[in-house]
C-alpha cells in the first residue's frame, strides 16, 4: 500500500535545502537586519553531506518519492553542487530532478548541472527594473546576470520556469515586463502571492497581491485568459493561457490554499524533516544518519513521521491563533 499521511496525502515531492546561506538578502526572505554579519549560519559539520542527502532520498523512493527539488538558501553557493545532482540522478532515471535558484550564478553552472542529470531549473526573478531588483534582493547583482543565467540554461537544454513574488506597492509594475520576457523565450512565468513564511519578513495581508489581481493585470495586457487543466492534483501552480497561446502559472497559497493535495516534504540543510512550509519544528534525521542507520531504519522513521502528518496551515491561516515560531524559508528551503 502506498504511504499516505493522516489526511490521505501521499509523499511524492521532496525539497532539500543544501545550504542556509545566500548571496542575496531579499527583504521578504532574509532581511539584513536579521541575517546580518552577526547571524550564525550553520557550521560545515552541521550540514548534511551529499552522501547523507542521497541516502535520505534513496530511502524515500520506495515510499513513493517522484520529484526532488534542490533549494536553499542559494543552492549554487554550495561547492560542487553538480556532484549532488549526479548522485541523485543515479537513484533513478525517472526521478524528476529540479533546482530553485536566484540565477546569478547559473550562467557558470548550467552546463555542468545539465550534464549531471538535472531536468529543470526554476529561476526567481522579482523585477527587471535594476533599482527595484537591487532593492528587493538587497543586493548589488544585476537583473541582466539572471537573464544571462536563464538564457544559458535554455541553451544547454534545461527546462526553465521563472518565479516572481508579487508585493503590493512594490513590484506590481513588473508583472507584465516579466511575463513579456518569459513569453519571448517561450518560458512559463509563475506569479507567487507573498507568503507569511518565517517570522522576520514583516508579512501583512495588505501586501499580498492576489492571484485574481495578477490575472486582471495580465488579461488587461493580453486579452481573455483561459484556465488550463492541472497535470497533477499536487501541482502548486494553477495554469492559465493568453489568447496568443502563452502560458503562465499562479501560486495562490494565501487566497486559494492547496493543502488538500500537498505531497511535499522538506529537509533542512542540517537534516531535519519538515512536513509543512509553515512548521515550527522538524524531525531530526541527521542523528539517525550519523548513527549509521541503514535504509530500512531511515525508511521506517520517515514513514512514521509522514503517517502522523496533519499539517494544513494555509487552509487554517485565517483561523490561526499565533503560531509560536515558524521556521525561516531560507533554512527549510522554498
Ligand atoms: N535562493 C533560491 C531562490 O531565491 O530561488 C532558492 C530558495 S528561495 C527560499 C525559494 C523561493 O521562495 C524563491 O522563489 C523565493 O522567491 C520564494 N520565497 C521566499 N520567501 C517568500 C515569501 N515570503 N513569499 C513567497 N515566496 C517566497
Ligand atoms: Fe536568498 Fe532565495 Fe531567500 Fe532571496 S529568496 S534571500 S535569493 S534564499
Ligand atoms: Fe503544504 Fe503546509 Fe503549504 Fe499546506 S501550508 S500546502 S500543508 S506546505
Amino acid at each position: 500500500m502506498p504511504l499516505s499521511d493522516s489526511l490521505g496525502r501521499p509523499l511524492r515531492d521532496l525539497r532539500i535545502s543544501v545550504t542556509d546561506r545566500c548571496n542575496f538578502r531579499c527583504r521578504y526572505c532574509m532581511p539584513r537586519e536579521h541575517f546580518g554579519s552577526d547571524h550564525k549560519f550553520l557550521a560545515k559539520e552541521e550540514i548534511l553531506s551529499y552522501e547523507e542527502i542521497s541516502k535520505l532520498a534513496e530511502s524515500m523512493i520506495p515510499l513513493g518519492l517522484k520529484k526532488l527539488r534542490i533549494t536553499g538558501g542559494e543552492p549554487l553557493m554550495r561547492r560542487d553542487i553538480a556532484n549532488l545532482v549526479e548522485m541523485l540522478r543515479r537513484l533513478g532515471d525517472d526521478l524528476d530532478l529540479a533546482m530553485t535558484t536566484n540565477g546569478v550564478l547559473l550562467k557558470n553552472h548550467a552546463e555542468a548541472l545539465k550534464q549531471a542529470g538535472l531536468n529543470r531549473v526554476t529561476v526567481s526573478l522579482d523585477a527587471l527594473d535594476r533599482d527595484l531588483f537591487q532593492k528587493m534582493g538587497d543586493t548589488r547583482h544585476e537583473p541582466s546576470e539572471v537573464i544571462e543565467g536563464i538564457d544559458e540554461a535554455l541553451r544547454v537544454g534545461l527546462e526553465v520556469k521563472v518565479n516572481m513574488v508579487v508585493q503590493r506597492s512594490l513590484n506590481e509594475t513588473q508583472i507584465v515586463p516579466i511575463a513579456n520576457m518569459c513569453f519571448e523565450r517561450t518560458l512559463t512565468p509563475r506569479f507567487i502571492e507573498f507568503m507569511d513564511v518565517g517570522v522576520t519578513n514583516q508579512w501583512n495581508l495588505e501586501a499580498v497581491v492576489s492571484g485574481q489581481e495578477i490575472r486582471d493585470a495580465l488579461s488587461k495586457e493580453y486579452g481573455d485568459l483561459e484556465a488550463v487543466k492541472p497535470d497533477h492534483p499536487s501541482d502548486v501552480a494553477r495554469r492559465w493561457t493568453t489568447p496568443q497561446g502563452y502560458e503562465f502559472g499562479l501560486i495562490q497559497s494565501v487566497t486559494e490554499p492547496f493543502c488538500g493535495d500537498c505531497s511535499r516534504a522538506r529537509i533542512s540543510a542540517n537534516g531535519s524533516m519538515y512536513t509543512c512550509l509553515f512548521a515550527s519544528e522538524g524531525h531530526d534525521l541527521r542523528a539517525l544518519l550519523r548513527f549509521d542507520a541503514n535504509h530500512d531504519q531511515l525508511q521506517h522513521a520517515i514513514q512514521s513521521i509522514w503517517m502522523d502528518r496533519k499539517d494544513r496551515y494555509s487552509e487554517q491561516r485565517t483561523k490561526q491563533v499565533e503560531v509560536p515560531s515558524k521556521v525561516e524559508m531560507s533554512f527549510i528551503g522554498g
